[in-house]
């Protein structure tokens, strides 16, 4: 395998705020590998540097094996780029928005349309409307072929789903598995941690770190040894009472339960009956399966202590 990405002890602040503070990140060629963290993590400063929009303060970053600050004319050909907020011009059509794209690298739509065309064919009935006029969905596929029309080697997306409806955040995320199939590396951040599933491995980043890094099954492996789902009919009666409880290190909202992070002596049967006592009716603690999220929680937890 090569590497697609290479960065090291990578430093980026704005005044007195330290975006990035000494990443150091390796990815390798034809992965589809996720950042994951939430605003401010640092995610769309590392892009930038990534796509040689921004020079770091110290460190190196590589992507196909070119320096982005020595080497950033060669590799603007190399790379496509999908900010964060969509690129697109909105007074243009659809399809003068892939022409111009196509124009700034030289290329021609029909050279390269057979990359985009399962996703630019969606878009198909719609190539004469403003960019301005589509719905979030269809920006996103638009920006996606846009970033896609020079044949890049390296995508590099920066929270592409972000309010993006769900049904269109499912289909993106097929989109990427298609173009990983031709073996572009895609570099994918997001803050939905529902996401980070559907990446090869991921780097968890907050405020500037990589927490940790890994696939996203090794990464949940161990989560599940002391961790619990709870309910009751009042449930912030629920949350407070665990807290308080001996033996429970953590308890947080998770969806529609709470999730209990415990000590290795804690008996379920025995905190269900402890709460009865205190008049909390309902009550239901069972194993849980550790997420990606209850790890990012863990995380940023240890981080503070
Ligand atoms: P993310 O993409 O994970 O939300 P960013 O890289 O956008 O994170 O931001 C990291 C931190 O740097 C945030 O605290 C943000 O406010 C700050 N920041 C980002 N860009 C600038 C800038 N141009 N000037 C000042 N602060 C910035």
């Amino acid at each position: 395998m090569t590497t697609a990405i290479e960065t090291s002890g990578l430093s980026k602040r704005y005044g007195n705020l330290t975006a990035l503070d000494g990443v150091n990140l390796r990815v390798e060629r034809g992965e589809m590998f996720g950042l994951i963290g939430p605003d401010g993590a640092g995610k769309s400063t590392l892009y930038r540097i990534l796509a040689t929009l921004a020079s770091p303060d110290t460190g190196t970053a590589e992507v196909c094996g070119l320096d982005t600050v020595r080497d950033s004319r060669r590799l603007r050909t190399l790379i496509g780029y999908m900010p964060e907020r969509f690129s697109l011009y909105q007074d243009l059509t659809v399809e003068e928005n892939l022409r111009f794209f196509a124009t700034l690298f030289g290329v021609s739509v029909r050279e390269n349309y057979d990359l985009i065309a399962p996703i630019f064919g969606q878009l198909e009935r719609f190539t004469n409307r403003k960019a301005g006029a589509l719905s979030g969905g269809m920006k996103q596929k638009l920006a996606l072929s846009c970033a896609l029309i020079h044949r890049p080697e390296i995508l590099l997306l920066d929270e592409p789903t972000t309010g993006v409806d769900a049904v269109s955040r499912a289909e993106f995320w097929e989109m990427l598995a298609g173009l990983r199939r031709q073996s572009i590396t895609i570099l994918v951040s997001t803050s939905y941690m529902d996401e980070a599933t559907l990446c090869g491995r991921i780097a968890m980043m907050d405020r500037g770190h990589i927490l940790a890094l890994d696939t996203p099954q090794r990464l949940v492996e161990n989560l599940g040894e002391n961790l619990y789902e709870a309910s009751a009919s009042d449930m912030f009666g629920l949350l407070t009472r665990l807290r308080a409880m001996p033996g429970v290190t953590d308890c947080y909202t998770f969806g529609a339960t709470l999730h209990v992070v415990a000590g290795q002596g804690f008996d379920p049967a025995r905190a269900a009956s402890a709460l009865g006592s205190y008049g909390l009716g309902d009550i239901r603690i069972a194993p849980a399966k550790g997420t990606i999220e209850d790890l990012f929680i863990k995380l940023t937890r240890d981080g503070q202590q």
